[in-house]
């Protein structure tokens, strides 16, 4: 009862955010701020910063050696596993694949509820580019949100696991969808979309009011077609930027991932994506940088109005996304504490920007970057190298579409002032040759860049000249204090702690401790899974524990061709779990299932004509790349098709294909393919099927 008395006037007499007790918690915009309590992980970047640090040191560099298993619970029905939890009061809140949410008993490791959005059911023909991946959900006083596939956004009462309200937030006629997470606010949620490859898709975001659903504003994040009239002024100094009838390919700009709330300037920063379609000599053909795409804008939080921007990729034409995450922090630099806010988008250069105007505060590379020699701090532009829009010819730079680093969140510690950063090194190669750019037209639910997508998805991954790892960087002076190398596809989200611990997971299925100081290795567990999912921790009954979704899936399962395939995670045969560590652990997982790797079929009367199998190659890399893998090589996120018996049966096929077969798994129906389109693919994955035997 002191405690409780006491509150009100510790909160008046030193004006810091005090700890309310436990059972008084109200996860509003004070709890969400405060730093100094670890018990809860109440936001998606654990506070408004999105530092994914934790004041709590119970685990630490001494002791770490003793951390163990404390619980583990299996997830049968999940598949991608990319989420960040949530804990809020003993229980973890997370959203696993097709946008499920499940509450869990954080100290007992027990299911309290599931809530299921039938996201397949509600996409309809969309269903076709769903990938099933959920980065987070929001929890605002006593709601829980999701942003669904399908492009609705929930409010879930977070005691019951029932629906409150659900708000469609995407017209169904455009292939948008969500697989990103909310963020809360003043009794406001907000929630982006995605799509920007499939087909015409202009880029917003919406904040919604947390008790019905009701719209509070809408920001856009390109411009629309001028002769209807821009929304607001933001849009007509967008407009400025852009020439051709940009419009009528979308643009683009999509904020799918990242956005940060920033409690001292009352603002919300957006992460915009890449173009829509990504080659800028057709969506604005005599130039333009094309605002707000490839950008950080920062808007009022109550009203949505443009306040200032950043564009850290002028006239983008390389998927190159600042949709990555964005980290407050307050930093000295030139002898002055910055409120800064920093950011490694796909570029490959990490950014430190003044909050409080956007001024541009430092650029460096943080991974091999070919595309530009630096970015000019007078002028916050980069200087490119000749010849890297692919005008003259094709071009093969790093860093190319999977990005220097892409959504997986970095952290921060203010102790060591390092960000824990994944990053990656892997190149791209572009081109538009073949494409008639004048009567170029996006495709729906294709995928649909503007490029000669042939080259990038016709053929397995480039493994020569790929690498990544985890780094210990100083934002100060922009470079590593450490690094430690990691696998080039599947290169996770990190947390850290006042413990001088860094915890990451891996695509090998390792969860990792390193010493946050110098990147010492400290401790290790193999989960018997690929990781894709970012650690957190938490405190119930003053014992810390650390906890991770195992899940191996998205983007690098689906795209990450051999590189991704290398660890034997085969698609949905290893279990989906969510386990919790703590010192002294003593559960035991089960023994492990073995890896197992794809055995291409060869069908003996099957005879391949090339010229068939070069126009499936173009039906494939449109259409089933985007799962399946390039070149026919599955990384583990959808299964291997030069190993499948259905593409042995042109029965089979064709009921799977043409029939919806296999809807309710997951394998949306493509009707529209003809008799011809699925003889032609199917003499495309013969051939490859052939080839990777005969290697
Ligand atoms: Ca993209």
């Amino acid at each position: 009862m002191l405690a409780r008395v006491l509150v009100p006037v510790v909160i008046a007499a030193c004006m810091f955010v005090v700890p309310l007790p436990a059972a008084d918690l109200i996860v509003d915009s004070a709890a969400i701020s405060d730093e100094s309590t670890g018990e809860n992980w109440l936001a998606h970047g654990r506070t408004y910063s999105e530092q994914r640090f934790s004041p709590l040191d119970e685990i630490n560099d001494a002791n770490v050696q003793t951390l163990g298993l404390s619980w583990f619970l299996d997830l049968p029905e999940e598949r991608a596993l990319n989420a960040t939890p949530l804990v809020v009061e003993g229980v973890i809140y997370f959203s696993g694949h097709n946008s499920v949410v499940t509450a869990v008993d954080a100290k007992a490791g027990t299911v309290l509820w599931r809530f299921d959005p039938e996201t397949i059911r509600h996409a309809g023909e969309r269903g076709k580019l769903l990938w099933g991946t959920n980065r987070g959900v929001a929890y605002w006083k006593s709601k829980v949100f999701v942003g669904t596939g399908d492009g609705r956004i929930i409010a879930i009462d977070a005691q019951s696991g029932n629906q409150v309200w659900s708000t469609q937030t995407v017209d169904p006629s455009v292939p948008y969808y969500i697989t990103g997470a909310p963020r809360v606010f003043n009794d406001k949620v907000i929630i982006g979309n995605a799509g920007t490859e499939l087909g015409p898709v202009r880029g917003y975001v919406t904040a919604y009011d947390t008790e019905t659903g009701e719209q509070a504003w809408r920001f856009y994040t390109v411009p629309g077609e001028p002769a209807k009239g821009f929304e607001d002024e933001a849009q007509a100094m967008a407009a400025k930027t852009w020439t051709g009838e940009w419009w009528e390919h979308g643009g683009g700009g999509t904020v799918w991932n990242a956005m940060t709330y920033d409690p001292d300037f009352n603002a919300i920063y957006l992460g915009t994506g890449n173009g829509a379609p990504w080659n800028h000599k057709i969506r604005s053909p005599d130039g333009g940088d094309n605002l707000f795409l490839c950008s950080i804008v920062a808007l009022d939080a109550d009203t949505g109005e443009y306040r200032w921007h950043y564009q850290t990729t002028p006239a983008e034409s390389w998927d190159y996304n600042s949709a990555m995450d964005m980290v407050l922090a307050d930093l000295q630099l030139g002898g002055r504490t910055i409120k800064a806010l920093m950011h490694a988008p796909k570029n490959g250069f990490f950014y430190v920007l003044d909050r409080a105007n956007g001024n541009l505060l430092s650029a460096k590379p943080f991974t091999k970057v070919t595309w530009a020699t630096k970015v000019d701090l007078k002028t916050g532009r980069p200087l490119e190298v000749p010849g890297v829009r692919y005008e003259n010819d094709d071009v093969f730079i790093y860093p190319g579409p999977y990005g220097g680093h892409s959504w997986d969140p970095m952290s921060y510690s203010p102790i060591t002032g390092l960000v824990y950063l994944p990053y990656s090194e892997i190149p791209g190669y572009y081109s538009d040759k073949g494409i008639k750019r004048t009567l170029w037209r996006a495709t729906k639910l294709e995928f649909s860049a503007g490029i000669a997508v042939e080259t990038m998805f016709g053929n397995d991954f480039p493994t020569e000249g790929t690498s990544a790892g985890l780094g210990g960087w100083d934002p100060r002076k922009g470079q590593y204090v450490w690094r430690v190398p990691s696998a080039a596809m599947g290169n996770p989200g990190t947390m850290t702690t006042a413990g001088n611990l860094v915890f990451q997971g891996r695509a090998d299925g390792a969860l990792i401790a390193y010493r946050a100081d110098d990147g010492a290795l400290l401790w290790r567990f193999a989960t018997g899974l690929g990781i894709s999912s970012p650690p957190v921790t938490y405190a119930v009954d003053d014992r810390q524990y650390v906890a991770l979704l195992v899940g191996w899936g998205g983007a690098q399962a689906m795209l990450g061709g051999s590189i991704a395939a290398q660890y034997g995670w085969s698609y949905g045969r290893h279990p989906r779990r969510l386990l919790s560590f703590a010192l002294d652990g003593e559960a035991v997982l089960p023994p492990a299932t073995p890896p197992a790797f794809a055995k291409p079929l060869e069908v003996a009367d099957f005879v391949i004509d090339e010229t068939l199998a070069e126009k499936g190659l173009s039906r494939y890399v449109r259409s089933c790349a985007w799962c399946h893998g390039p070149g026919a090589t599955a990384g583990g996120g959808a299964p291997d098709l030069r190993a499948s018996l259905i593409v042995t049966s042109r029965d089979a096929f064709k009921k799977v294909l043409a029939d919806g077969q296999l809807v309710a798994r997951g394998m949306p129906r493509f009707a529209e393919f003809s008799n011809e389109d699925r003889e032609e693919l199917m003499h495309f994955l013969r051939k490859k099927a052939h080839e990777s035997i005969a290697k």
